[in-house]
């Protein structure tokens, strides 16, 4: 665009003369004043006021330096440190032809002699650094995050990318810092108090950055990067960060944590090597007592892995490399335990690692959505295991399958698993379907609507792991159930502790209340047996009858 045009559009600016002589404000005013607002000062403390006033507002400083109180170099230093101040130019005043590189070191961006030129001259300059500082701040706008004035995200990844490329002997670190429970923040004191927060971290960042040769950045939200030369330790800089937040009022409630991922090598990615600082970091994000986390050989090691079963996952489900195996759930009501049921646990013969268990993969493909291609596999081998024992020996004997908090986010769950169903030629009410506790954390609206368009087709609902921790209490009201199976922590101490046999005794109140039957997992010993059985359990699930087994070792669990 043509900058004349950006100029001379029709808002006036408006600068600030700073001079400690009347004359000299009066006849640069005189030369100003028909093109912009002018506002004056007489000295640095008066300018200063001006400008904490006025901020952004300002278009240009004429600065004279030789004034009492404070002189213009103070002047020029105190706005260095503020980051909207800094984005003002000023225009430094002197007679002296030696002031000009101490006042270009201080940030000036032109010079006007004394004793003054020609108005026109002066009147043209001032109009040729505002248009400069305007075009640089619109191209600065992309580069930078608006609100700290940091490089975005997408700048600073080129920045460091193109740094790491020209100089590849240099021993570089990929820190990332976060504010623990930021929204918590936001929430709590406002935006007002959110943007303070992170306007105090981003300037702490940008000068330890700087200091050691390094740039910073803001990502999204609470998240920021720091690419620096290689420290020994960040403990000066979780030092310098704290001292920055409780320096100012309410952020000192804020904490941070600071993940780093140290002497980045040259073959892996900048964004990778982020990544793995940010995986660091949320190692410690529930740890108030750990402020900094290094990415180390042990969570490269996880963290490949972790890829690895990713990638291979497509695989793995096309070579039924997928194992389903059963444990017994029995009835122990009368006096002879009595099979009563299954439960489908799967667990992944990968060909690399052997025998992987649930626990390694159900919360990684959970995040990313894959559960629902192992859980769509389980519950097909579940419901024709159903119905091959129905086969063999004319009983359906029910069998419970996970279903994920992934999979019930999918609208077309209800008829996914009827089709199961159906084609398996079994009944709705031979498929049990265990919804995790950490499901009810999420969105309940939806959790209740697909649970009772479940109910209305027949299938059986047990809340899995009750008790384990998330608010499945107050769902018990508005969601009807079928079973409740107490989370295994309540069984293991039944006999030991007290308050875990009180606890259980009023889950099985509970239970009677909602006229649904218990089902105890993880009972390994014969003295948690026969508690459960005195206290009212209906079901026992656990190592004391068996471990889960593959469908043919259940065979003799029918004889
Ligand atoms: P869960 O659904 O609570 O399953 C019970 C877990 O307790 C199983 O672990 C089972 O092997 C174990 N267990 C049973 N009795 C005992 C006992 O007496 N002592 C001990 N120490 N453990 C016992 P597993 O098979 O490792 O599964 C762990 C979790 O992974 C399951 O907890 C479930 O949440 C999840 N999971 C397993 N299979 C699937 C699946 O197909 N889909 C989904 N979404 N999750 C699954
Ligand atoms: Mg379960
Ligand atoms: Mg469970």
């Amino acid at each position: 665009m043509d900058e004349e045009l950006i100029y001379l559009s029709n808002i006036k600016r408006t600068i600030l003369v700073v001079d400690d002589e009347e004359i000299n404000r009066e006849i640069l005013g005189g030369i100003l004043e028909d093109s912009y607002d002018v506002l004056y000062a007489a000295d640095g403390n008066e300018a200063m006021a001006v400008i904490e006033d006025k901020g952004p507002l300002l278009s240009l400083v004429l600065l004279d330096l030789m004034m009492p109180v404070m002189d213009g170099f103070e002047v020029m230093d105190e706005m260095q440190k503020d980051i909207i101040h800094r984005n003002i130019p000023v225009i430094v005043l002197t007679s002296e032809e030696s002031a000009e590189i101490e006042s270009l070191k201080r940030g000036a961006a032109d010079f006007i002699k004394k004793p003054y030129d020609m108005p026109e001259k002066i009147l043209a300059r001032v109009k040729r650094i505002i248009a400069l500082f305007e075009d640089r701040m619109i191209i600065q706008s992309t580069e930078r995050d608006e609100l700290t004035g940091l490089l975005s995200k997408s700048y600073f990844y080129e920045y460091a990318s193109l740094q790491s490329k020209f100089y590849p002997d240099r021993k570089m670190d990929a820190v990332v810092v976060n504010i623990n429970h930021f929204h918590l923040f936001n929430e709590l004191y406002g935006m007002n108090e959110g943007d303070r927060v992170l306007c105090t971290v981003a300037g702490a960042i940008k000068t330890y950055a700087e200091r050691y040769d390094g740039i910073a950045g803001r990502g999204e939200g609470d998240i920021f990067y720091m690419y620096v030369t290689h420290r020994d330790d960040y403990e000066d800089f979780a030092a310098e960060l704290k001292k920055a937040i409780t320096g100012e009022y309410r952020v000192h409630n804020a904490q941070v944590r600071i993940g780093v991922n140290e002497c980045i090598e040259q073959d892996v990615r900048i964004e990778m090597a982020f990544e793995r600082a940010n995986m660091a970091g949320n190692t410690i994000r529930d740890d108030f007592s750990r402020v900094i986390a290094y990415y180390d050989d042990k969570m490269r090691k996880q963290r490949m892995f972790e890829e690895k079963l990713i990638q291979d996952i497509a695989d793995g489900i096309a070579r039924s490399q997928f194992i389903v195996l059963f444990q017994p759930k029995y009835n122990i009501k009368n006096d002879k335990p009595v099979l009563a049921g299954a439960e489908a646990l799967v667990r992944w013969d990968h060909p690399e690692f052997g025998m992987v268990s649930p626990g390694s993969f159900i919360s990684l493909f959970e995040e990313n959505g894959l559960i629902q291609l192992v859980d769509d596999y389980v519950w097909r081998a579940a419901a024709h295991q159903v119905r091959k024992w129905k086969d063999k020996y004319g009983v359906a004997v029910p069998v419970s399958v996970n279903v994920s908090r992934i999979d019930i986010q999918d609208e077309a769950i209800v008829d996914n698993i009827l089709d199961i169903v159906k084609e398996a030629g079994i009944e709705p009410k031979d498929l049990h379907l265990e919804i995790t506790e950490s499901a009810y954390a999420s969105d309940t609206h939806q959790l209740v609507d697909v649970v009772e368009r479940f109910r209305d087709r027949g299938f059986m609902i047990e809340m899995d792991d009750f008790g384990a921790g998330y608010s499945s209490l107050n769902m018990l009201t508005s969601m009807p159930i079928d079973v409740l199976k107490v989370d295994m922590k309540f069984v293991r101490g039944v006999n030991e502790d007290e308050k875990n046999f009180r606890m259980m005794e009023l889950i099985m109140e509970i239970a009677d209340f909602l006229n649904v039957p218990v089902v105890a997992e993880g009972v390994e010993e014969e003295d948690q047996y026969s508690t459960l059985k005195d206290l009212g359990c209906e079901m026992i699930q656990g190592y004391y009858f068996s471990k889960p087994v593959s469908p043919d070792e259940f065979d003799k669990f029918f004889e």
